[in-house]
């Protein structure tokens, strides 16, 4: 039997930032298993929107240091680190949205981010493809961006199968975890691992199942989320209308649009690949075509729905709920959030604490009571 210090179970952007992040700390020899090929779930089907403009103290820091490493990847591979810097809006429609926006621009800068609130008259001269109309202003944070997901899947392969100590194994099926005296036995379809630790970063479809295995409840659902393609709009910055559910960056040749039904189900088929909802997409052109009349009439090129991750407050998991078994968890924000997530839970694994995030943000235990809060800036998720 193949013996590692840990096993990972999904080798989407979370769990392959957790390997890279302890492969650089020196940590032991790491198992990281695939069912399908790394990259394969939510990560590579995600629109990449990285935004440090985050609504809780640890989204903000999350985002921050996520930005920062994508970088430094790119350069440390020598190749193209995906991420594209563009500026970011986030709109504010109402007199509430806005005071709590401006509360958010002051913890945001407090957390070092360089954020400002622009209001309208002034968010028309900067960005006059928007119609200001009907918006109070927006948050805008100018080093906000977006990575190219199929960019990120490459260089986090790359760097899994440079690292001598880990191991990524795709095409191979995590079926059952056994607790066997101190350790736990990781049951594949490639061979049984013998592992002190595991880490389930199984995502939207697999964190739930996998943590069921050694009984414990990790609330991770997924729900669908919507994403078309512009070929022929010019560039522009990113915005996001928070109260539509919509928001739009630029392409290499174009804009892309996301968005996501508040009433839409969780999904519970087991599926990544969902029916793309036209219905849905066409109920809500008004709405987008309003704020970015560039949009109007303007042809699609490509159109998919994904299967999108949450939890109950769009907040991360970064825990250990058992001995030598760890989750991980983006709460719908694993493509801004995936490389902080991999660095904070490589620092509970190899340390055993999470430096500079509050507790009650990130650990598992906090559903069990009322929430203290929620990250403020997020897709409208279902809430049943
Ligand atoms: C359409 C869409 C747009 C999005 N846009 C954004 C965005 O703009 N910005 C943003 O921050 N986030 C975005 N997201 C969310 C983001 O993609 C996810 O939060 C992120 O990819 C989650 O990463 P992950 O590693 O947790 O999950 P995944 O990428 O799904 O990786 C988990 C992996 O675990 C594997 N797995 C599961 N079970 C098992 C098992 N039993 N055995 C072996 N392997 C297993 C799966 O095959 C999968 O590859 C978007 C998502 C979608 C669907």
């Amino acid at each position: 039997m193949a013996t590692y210090d840990l096993v990972i179970v999904g080798a989407g952007n979370l769990g392959l930032w957790t390997a890279h992040e302890l492969a650089k700390r020196g940590f032991g020899r790491v198992a990281v298993c695939e069912q399908n090929w790394a990259g394969s779930g939510a990560t590579t089907r995600s629109a990449g929107v990285v935004r440090q403009q985050g609504g809780s103290e640890t989204a903000i820091k999350l985002g921050m240091w996520s930005r920062e490493r994508y970088i430094g990847l790119g350069a440390e591979l020598g190749l193209d680190s995906g991420f594209v810097e563009t500026g970011y809006y986030v709109l504010a429609e109402t007199e509430e949205e806005k005071a709590a926006f401006l509360d958010l621009v002051r913890l945001r800068r407090e957390c070092g981010l360089q954020n400002a609130w622009v209001d309208a008259g002034e968010g028309r001269k900067m960005f006059p493809q928007l119609d200001w109309e009907n918006l109070l202003g927006a948050t805008y944070t100018p080093d906000d961006g977006y990575v190219h997901p199929p960019i990120v899947a490459r260089n986090m392969t790359i760097a899994a199968a440079r690292a001598p100590s880990v191991d990524l194994f795709e095409r191979c099926v995590v079926e059952g975890i056994e607790r066997v005296g101190g350790a736990y036995c990781v049951r594949t379809t490639r061979g049984t691992f013998e592992a002190e630790r595991v880490l389930d970063a199984g995502g939207p479809r697999g964190a739930r199942a996998i943590g069921a295995m050694v009984g414990v409840d990790v609330p991770v659902m997924a729900s669908r989320h919507l994403v078309v393609t512009f070929p022929d709009v010019a560039l522009f910055p990113m915005f996001f209308a928070l109260q539509k559910g919509v928001y739009v960056r630029p392409e290499e040749q174009g804009a892309l649009l996301g968005l996501s039904n508040p009433y839409e189900k969780a999904d519970t088929t087991g599926r990544y690949q969902l029916d793309f909802d036209w219905d849905y997409f066409e109920e809500m052109r008004p709405a987008w075509e309003s704020v970015f009349p560039a949009l109007a009439g303007q042809r699609v090129s490509r159109s998919w729905a994904g299967s999108i991750d949450y939890t109950p407050d769009h907040l991360p998991i970064i825990d250990q709920p058992q001995a030598g078994f760890y989750v991980l968890a983006a709460g719908g924000h694993g493509m801004m959030w995936g490389p902080a997530l991999g660095m904070k839970m490589a620092e509970l694994i190899a340390d055993g604490v999470v430096r500079d995030l509050p507790g009650d943000e990130i650990s598992l235990e906090r559903f069990s009571r009322p929430l203290a809060r929620h990250d403020a800036i997020a897709l409208p998720f279902p809430t049943s």
